[in-house]
């Protein structure tokens, strides 16, 4: 199976250059050609399995120039890294299901792709023979950064930089990435937002003559953001899990459809779940939630990305978006494959900030996708009335997803079971979730975790422990137009 790009259909590679080169020369994104598609049985039988053979059995149908024996290494590898299961369904309530996806190293759903995206950048650049250095550029909001590093560091002959909001992410975030061990990473904070850092990387890809200049030094650029077809299909993994968990658990029949709320920036994990239920998982509905900053909601309801608006710092920084990148892919897909309306579209966005789509494409969408968003005061609510209620804790950003859900329940009559995605460890935003629970606002985050733990009795999961006692190894802080100049210095200094 090939990938192609959303800007250009003609342009098309196997897997293993998808994900080595990150994004495509044209700008556009990789995806797949086609999809597979499994059956009721292919269901059945994953449901007999431990999750790294479920991963195995979903890369194997979408990475084709890798053999199912290497993928099972590289999932056993990764899930090793995991504490316990590495996605456990929860129930918590009649018909309505968490799925936890952050008891990777890092805390956050990003180590469910990022611990086994190595193995495939590693064994891509063999199977093409790749002899040049890879360099990965990632901008983040706060989690992709240090599950990358934890993913990459030492990896060999791949080094990694990481730039991240100077202001934008939680202090236990900024910790995790700055403390971050190895040899071949360098982390740089940015005067901006993530959209400022995000856009910055994609033009450094985008930037030929630089390409150029770097490959004559023996250095290919890479991504490991979620424009990296490699971090959306293991994702892809973890939707059909939860299915298959339920169906083994006898929560549902066979075929039954079910709903996925997803707590949305970038809309990589949502479009992960989307391309599940392209390969035949039966879902009903996707529940797109964000935070204060409520793009994408405005975009579902009127069919127009405006990007012209306040950017607002909310208590789920690693929703703070307003250029959500994976979008560019949902719209290739429902479009039929429109390269040239996709290439209009990202066009208008790059001169004028905004995008419209038709009146045909927002009524696909919306048959598709259901779409909210919380304000600030109803993410602490939900923090504190779901903990009160069911004695469970959500971070922030799960709590803008339940918040979304309750909402959406409230206003439409609809009785599938609903697995809410959960994106993180309540510990690493342990400020903001402490407030929720005691309306006491302790401003030091390391003392918070303790607070947080003393009240709950919950484990601190063993990547945040401790994180006060490390130095910070990087300290740099750049503008956004510096960000390359940042590049060009940690190439000499290599
Ligand atoms: C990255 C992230 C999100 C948003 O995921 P996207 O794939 O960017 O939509 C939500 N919650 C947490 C905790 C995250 O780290």
């Amino acid at each position: 199976m090939n990938y192609i790009s959303t800007r250009n259909k003609n342009n098309k590679v196997p897997p293993s250059k998808a994900i080595l080169d990150g994004i495509a020369a044209d700008g556009g994104l990789y995806v797949p050609e086609s999809f597979p598609l499994f059956t009721d049985s292919d269901f059945e039988g994953m449901a007999e399995m431990p999750y790294p053979e479920r991963l195995a059995t979903v890369l194997s149908r979408f990475l084709t120039d890798f053999t199912y024996q290497e993928l099972l290494d590289y999932a056993t590898a990764a899930d090793a890294k995991f504490d316990g299961d590495s996605c456990p369904l929860v129930k918590v309530d009649d018909d309505v299901y968490i799925i936890e996806l952050f008891h990777g190293p890092t805390s956050a759903f990003k180590d469910m792709a990022l611990s086994v995206m190595p193995y495939l950048m590693k064994a891509a650049k063999d199977k093409l023979n790749e002899k040049n250095k890879t360099l990965i550029l990632v901008a983040t909001s706060g989690d992709t950064g240090k599950a990358a590093l934890e993913g990459f560091k030492d990896a060999d002959g791949i080094d990694i930089m990481v730039f991240y909001p100077f202001d934008g992410v939680s202090g236990i975030q900024k910790a995790q990435m700055t403390t971050t061990e190895g040899n071949n990473v360098c982390v740089t904070a940015v005067k901006g937002n993530f959209d400022d850092a995000q856009t910055a990387v994609k033009n450094i890809f985008g930037d030929k003559e630089f390409g150029e200049k770097l490959l004559n030094k023996g250095i290919a650029l890479s991504s490991a953001n979620s424009i990296n077809i490699g971090r959306l299909i293991p994702q892809i993994a973890y939707y059909i899990s939860a299915y298959v968990d339920l169906l083994g658990a006898g929560e549902t029949e066979k075929g039954e459809a079910v709903n996925f709320v997803v707590p949305t920036g970038n809309f990589g994990n949502i479009l992960a779940a989307y391309y599940a239920k392209k390969s035949g998982l039966p879902i009903n509905k996707l529940i797109c939630a964000s935070n204060k900053n409520n793009i994408l909601t405005d975009f579902f309801s009127a069919g127009e990305y405006d990007t012209d608006r306040t950017f607002y710092k909310t208590a789920s920084p690693s929703m703070d978006i307003l250029v959500s990148s994976n979008l560019e892919r949902l719209l290739f897909d429902v479009s039929g494959g429109d390269d040239k309306m996709i290439s209009s579209l990202m066009k208008d966005l790059k001169q004028n900030g905004k995008f419209s789509v038709s009146h045909s494409m927002l009524a696909a969408l919306d048959s598709l996708i259901a779409a909210g968003y919380a304000e600030e005061k109803e993410t602490t609510l939900t923090i504190e009335n779901f903990y009160n209620s069911y004695e469970y804790l959500l971070d922030p950003h799960t709590a803008v997803a339940v918040s979304v859900y309750e909402n959406y329940i409230n206003s439409c009559s609809d009785d599938a079971k609903t697995v809410i995605v959960s994106t993180a460890s309540p510990y690493k935003f342990a400020v903001d979730v402490y407030y929720a629970l005691t309306s006491t606002r302790v401003t030091d985050h390391f003392n918070a975790l303790k607070k947080l733990n003393a009240y709950t009795g919950l484990d601190i999961p063993d990547g945040l422990q401790d994180l006060d006692l490390k130095t910070p190894r990087f300290n740099g802080v750049v503008k956004k137009d510096e960000i390359k100049d940042a590049v060009r210095q940690f190439v000499s200094e290599k």
